[in-house]
């Protein structure tokens, strides 16, 4: 089989692997779509903790059973499924506590390797984050099953409640995601972003208000400041910036990942005096999972306009560079 990996950074190769082959309680999965991430991104252009190089990458997919290990319950081969690349153990100090997303075993134990025609799926994930996909829902939909689990997983730490105004700062491919799934609660939402296209395609997905980084976005709350605001970009000057733009008593979440050993330093007037809670969010629960599944299943999102093009896995390359220039959002990649 083919399989794409990430050699070094700026550099991917398609190499001819061995189709993986499965143990008890695993599955054999065809990868039908492939979607370019932000994660995927980072260690294409400087390295990433997570993925190791030289080595498969990719994590968010959706496929056919082409095998079935022994033990094996609820699938069969020729089963179209949707599924996320981590499961918790189940058994460490976190799980015991229930905040299985901090499990200690999820970053030892990803599954990449989703720009390839096949991957095994570990027992864990077939156990618990592995779910069939509904005829009505394509294939390029429900690859968006991981990064709606984590969107899902924010907006469960945020606790949005319906009288809340929301500032998004992003629009990536998560900020739009977060808009989208705050809209459908029903929520006034305003998004901060520097590009001009994407900003209106946050428009058309229902954005109250859209503003540039120039602009005093506080307007829209009369002054007050945001109940909640949503830090989407992964940026360290917008982490700070963000603690402007919230009200009295409100929440800042910082959703974007920067890299670890980043220090970051607030006004403790406005953390103390003014009650700013600040919340961090990473990835998700195998019941954030189940919530997406929902969502994607309900067809209430416009998932497919935030794919940008499709390629097949020979130009994961171009998909690569067009990334590293800022262009588009995701991109779909059919093995
Ligand atoms: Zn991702
Ligand atoms: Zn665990």
């Amino acid at each position: 089989m083919k399989s794409a990996f990430l050699i070094k950074t700026n550099k991917i190769e398609i190499i001819e692997q061995p189709i993986p082959s499965i143990k008890e309680n695993e599955v054999l999965l065809k990868v039908k779509a492939a979607l370019t991430c932000g994660t995927d991104l980072k260690a294409y252009l400087r390295g990433h903790p997570l993925v190791h190089m030289p080595g498969p990458f990719g994590h968010e997919l959706s496929g056919v059973i082409e095998e079935v290990g022994e033990n094996v319950n609820g699938f069969k081969k020729g089963d179209a499924v949707m599924l996320v690349h981590t499961a918790p153990c189940g058994e460490c100090q976190y799980c015991k506590k229930g905040l299985f997303n901090l499990c200690e075993i999820l970053k030892k134990d990803m599954m990449l390797g989703a720009f390839s025609q096949y991957v095994a799926v570990g027992s864990r994930i077939v156990k618990h984050n592995m779910f069939h996909k509904p005829e009505h829902i394509d294939f390029e939909e429900a690859a968006f099953l991981e990064p709606l689990s984590c969107i899902v997983h924010g907006v469960n730490t945020l606790l949005p409640m319906k009288s809340d105004k929301i500032l998004i700062i992003g629009t990536g491919p998560v900020g739009l995601l977060f808009l989208q799934v705050l809209k459908s609660l029903g929520i006034e939402v305003a998004i901060m972003g520097r590009n001009k296209n994407k900003l209106n395609l946050a428009e058309s997905f229902g954005a109250d208000k859209i503003y540039y980084p120039h602009d005093n976005p506080l307007d829209f709350t009369d002054g007050l400041g945001y109940d909640k605001v949503v830090e989407c970009t992964g940026q360290k000057d917008v982490w700070l910036k963000s603690i402007n733009f919230v009200r009295k008593g409100g929440t800042v979440l910082l959703f974007g990942g920067l890299k670890a050993g980043t220090e970051v330093c607030y006004d403790a007037g406005r953390l103390h005096y003014d009650e700013i809670t600040l919340k961090g969010a990473f990835h998700y629960t195998p019941a954030d999972v189940k919530e997406a599944v929902k969502i994607i299943s309900s067809k209430k999102l416009k998932l497919k306009e935030l794919i940008s093009g499709r390629f097949s896995l020979s130009e994961l390359s171009l998909a690569f560079e067009k990334l590293s220039r800022g262009e588009g959002l995701k991109y779909l990649i059919e093995p």
